[in-house]
């Protein structure tokens, strides 16, 4: 039994979507937590000032997340998935525009909307539809050359002017990736219109989770426990435990836990107080964690004595806040609404009353029935290591789930597996990239590829080079 047990540090997406691979395909895994509830980034916290139950931002995903939902399913959780047809843009002053697919074909599903679009003048729209076009005769091979330049050099050398680039692209890219288009690797920016917008007629729908995050992941734990496997909730891992070749298991606050192969879930700064030099010294994997930027984000709660927002979200362009959310009404009629800022590196060493105030002052641009209310009550949460920062600098040093052979060049720890959105997974900071780095690592441990294929793209997109 020993050779079947594998003990995964960190209780976040990537450590449950391993733990879960690997209890369905016969093997125990132990997932050692720190928190008390698992979920990592992507859940829900007790706020000490109030008491209640927040997500720790809005987490959305998108039809093309296919390793996410495949993880939702196997949990059960896929009904608590709620979605959105409908993107919802504005410019302010209650003028909103719908997006939403037509009857064309991908990948011309959404060009109909975004041609109605108000928010943008007939010269962005324009714009738009050409850097769509070259977007799609790229070809992967195409994608692939950018890697390494900006998102912001590929759409100045396409002609973009810096008003389209502000207002549409990075309104997109800002909010998928966590970074501005002057910092994210092109080829991530790509692959998320590419495989998001263009690909199929599905992708671009818009996921949320009618429950509270934490839901979402609680029924892991007894599908962990029924396999044989275990989660320790409440127990940190000190240090990744190594006899000069290999990982003989994880110290932690509980205890040695040993076990055939450990799988690191976790974010690389915490990943680098696990390992000690030998272990950096004989894994090339490891080498560069401390090279793996970060990019913040503000996350605020407000809540209005009564309803202001008549729509599920808005997309907000041009403005700092770039996302807002009903969260609903409570049983005293007062509204709770969610704004999100991404690439917030110029909101953290702001106070609450300095966020609030200028949050407060989109949300009167965005809503027009906001105009003048004051929150009775607002809560602002910074995560200023949000997500890693996918520029290029980055990107070249994402690693690999997988142990790599033994060789001329050196080797790394054999029975070492690395998950967590910050691997190699090609996709930016998500929960998508999560579960696909978990799913990646159990593959190389059970010696199956277990990753869930994308949505195919429709014959037409296939056709023009998607
Ligand atoms: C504010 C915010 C908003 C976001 N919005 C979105 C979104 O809308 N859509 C989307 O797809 N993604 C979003 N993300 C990103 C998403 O949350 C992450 O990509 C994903 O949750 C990362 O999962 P992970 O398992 O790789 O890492 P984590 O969630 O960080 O999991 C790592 C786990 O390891 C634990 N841990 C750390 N050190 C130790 C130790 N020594 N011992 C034991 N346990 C340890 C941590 O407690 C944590 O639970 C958002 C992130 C944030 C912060």
């Amino acid at each position: 039994m020993m050779m079947r047990d594998a003990v995964i540090v960190g209780g976040g997406l990537a450590g449950v979507a391993a733990a879960i691979r690997l209890a369905q395909a016969g093997w125990r895994p132990t997932v050692i937590e720190t928190r008390k509830r698992p979920g990592g980034r992507a859940t829900s916290f007790v706020d000490p000032r109030t008491g209640a139950l927040l997500d720790n931002c809005q987490h959305v995903l998108l039809g093309c997340c296919t390793n996410l939902l495949d993880l939702y399913q196997r949990l059960g959780v896929l009904d608590s998935i709620e979605w959105h047809r409908t993107l919802f843009w504005t410019a302010g002053h209650g003028e909103i525009d719908e997006v939403a697919a037509g009857w064309l074909p991908a990948p011309l599903h959404l060009a109909r909307a975004f041609g109605r679009m108000r928010t943008f003048d007939a010269t962005e729209r324009r714009w738009i539809r050409r850097g769509m076009w070259r977007i799609m005769r790229l070809g992967e091979g195409g994608c692939h050359r950018w890697r390494g330049r900006t998102f912001a050099e590929f759409l100045r050398e396409s002609g973009q002017g810096d008003g389209v680039i502000r207002r549409f692209w990075n309104t997109v890219i800002v909010s998928a990736c966590n970074l501005d288009v002057e910092r994210v690797d092109a080829a991530v920016a790509l692959y998320v219109f590419r495989t998001g917008f263009l690909a199929n007629r599905w992708s671009y729908t818009m996921g949320l989770s009618s429950v509270p995050l934490v839901d979402l992941y609680e029924p892991a734990l007894a599908a962990i426990e029924d396999a044989g496997g275990s989660v320790r909730l409440g127990t940190s891992a000190r240090a990744i435990s190594f006899d000069g070749s290999r990982a003989t298991g994880v110290v932690t606050t509980g205890g040695l836990v040993e076990a055939s192969c450990v799988v690191a879930a976790v974010p690389p700064d915490r990943l680098g107080k696990l390992v000690s030099d030998a272990v950096r010294a004989r894994d090339r994997r490891l080498a560069d964690l401390d090279g793996i930027d970060v990019s913040p984000i503000l996350a605020v709660h407000l809540r209005f004595e009564r309803t202001v927002m008549d729509r599920p979200h808005l997309v907000l362009v041009d403005r700092d806040v770039h996302w807002l959310f009903d969260k609903g009404v409570d049983a005293d009629g007062r509204q709770h609404v969610h704004a999100v800022v991404s690439g917030a590196d110029a909101w953290m060493d702001l106070d609450e009353d300095e966020i609030v105030r200028r949050v407060v002052a989109d949300v009167w641009h965005a809503v027009p029935a906001a105009k003048g209310l004051e929150p009775v009550d607002a809560r602002a949460v910074k995560e200023k290591r949000a997500t890693f920062a996918c520029t290029p600098e980055v990107e070249a040093l994402r690693p690999r789930s997988a142990p790599g052979y033994v060789g001329v060049g050196g080797g790394d720890v054999p029975n070492l597996y690395l998950a967590g959105d910050w691997c190699d997974t090609g996709w930016p900071a998500t929960m998508e990239g999560a579960v696909r780095s978990g799913y990646a690592a159990a593959g190389a441990i059970i010696g199956e590829d277990l990753i869930v294929e994308d949505v195919p793209a429709g014959m037409l997109a296939r056709a023009l080079g998607l």
